[in-house]
């Protein structure tokens, strides 16, 4: 029997910890093409997953492995019991963004994509690559993404970001 992603997130990630749903079967993690590409670090292996590592934590809020999770969604295509770890680490990354813990590399991707559209900063670098493969210069024009970072109250959550590094 398949069991409802949608019903076990909202019955145990709440209140209970999500490695009681995950059977630890790694097959969301085996070393075989389509798998997680986190699992490529040595640290792990099919005995001792990424996935496991994440969902598994005492504090996945504060697991420095947390943000190496790129929302692929291929867990979540393999995990035959519907466990759709990237949910819960979905999850678990919003509550460490909002509790301050995020990684310094993904505030400041953030911020690149509200203030220009682009995750990564534009550079001479990139524009004489563009200029190279016959591309148009990059235009940074205004970004709505700005409007929904405001409205969202985002803006206000990374200016506390930068105010705590001060
Ligand atoms: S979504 Fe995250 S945990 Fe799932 S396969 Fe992709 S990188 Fe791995
Ligand atoms: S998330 Fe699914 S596929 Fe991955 S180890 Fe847990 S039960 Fe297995």
């Amino acid at each position: 029997m398949f069991l409802s992603s949608d019903s076990i997130i909202k019955a145990t990630f709440e209140d209970k910890e999500a490695s009681e749903i995950c059977l630890k079967c790694g097959v969301c993690c085996i070393l075989d093409t389509h798998h997680c590409p986190v699992q490529h670090d040595s640290k792990y292996h099919p005995k001792y997953t990424y996935v496991y590592d994440i969902l598994g934590s005492n504090s996945p809020v504060d697991n420095e492995n947390l943000w190496q999770c790129v929302s692929c969604h291929k867990c979540e295509e393999l995990c035959p019991y519907e466990v759709s770890p990237v949910h819960f680490i979905e999850q678990v990354k919003a509550k460490a963004f909002r509790m301050g813990k995020a990684a310094e590399g993904i505030v400041s991707e953030i911020q690149s994509i509200i203030g220009s559209g682009y995750a990564f900063p534009v550079t001479d670098y990139s524009e004489r690559q563009r200029k190279e493969l016959g591309l148009p210069k990059i235009k940074i024009e205004f970004n709505e993404l700005g409007i929904i970072a405001e409205r969202t109250k985002l803006l206000e959550i990374l200016a506390k970001y930068v105010e705590g590094k001060k």
